[in-house]
């Protein structure tokens, strides 16, 4: 395990019965997502609550987030904030799955692993974020979208083109519903 000095180690052996209270805020350079099509631009709030049962660590709490992306209609880039519950099960490495076994395994998102007493709670928190994210973000719930002929962000401006014999069959039935709501 890389000992990267910005994440967030607990040491298991300071978790009281009662359980440990954590509340802090962490820069968004904590938070380095590769690949990502977006970025975090606001220090990331995580509270949480971690109990600790035999040798299982359970973490508890809430993350709450702001990152920049771009609209998946009108690229446009925004703001856009969010909040995310999240449940985390710490197993000591020795219960890691094998090789073979991690294929099956990889999908649980729920579990992590610690060693030598100490567990990183960075890496599921930015797994939340990640998941917490849509998958086609929206500038606003009714962005008009960039008109398929020209180009031009509708959402500024309206474009003359005609779009009419652009409109694809599976979604004239949806300008058919625009229309009887306009009557
Ligand atoms: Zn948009
Ligand atoms: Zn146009």
């Amino acid at each position: 395990m890389k000992n990267n000095p910005s994440d967030i180690w607990i040491d298991i052996t300071d978790i009281p019965k009662e359980g440990l209270n954590l509340e802090v805020m962490k820069d968004a350079s904590f938070f380095k997502i590769e690949e990502a099509d977006f970025r975090i631009i606001k220090p990331v709030s995580i509270h949480c609550n971690i109990t600790k049962v035999g040798d299982d660590i359970y973490l508890q709490g809430k993350i709450s987030f702001t990152i920049e992306t771009n609209c998946s209609r009108c690229v446009a880039s925004f703001t856009l904030s969010g909040d995310t519950e999240f449940k985390v099960t710490y197993l000591p490495e020795t219960l890691r799955p094998s090789d073979e076994e991690v294929e099956l395994t990889r999908s649980d998102m729920d579990v992590s692993y610690y060693s030598n007493n100490r567990l990183n709670i960075i890496l599921p928190v930015r797994d939340q974020i990640v998941l917490a994210i849509p998958i086609k973000p929206l500038c606003t719930p009714e962005c008009a979208g960039l008109c398929p002929v020209c180009g031009q962000n509708l959402n500024i401006r309206r474009c003359s083109c005609d779009k009419s014999e652009e409109i694809d069959p599976r979604l004239s039935i949806l300008k058919e519903l625009k229309l009887k709501k306009k009557q």
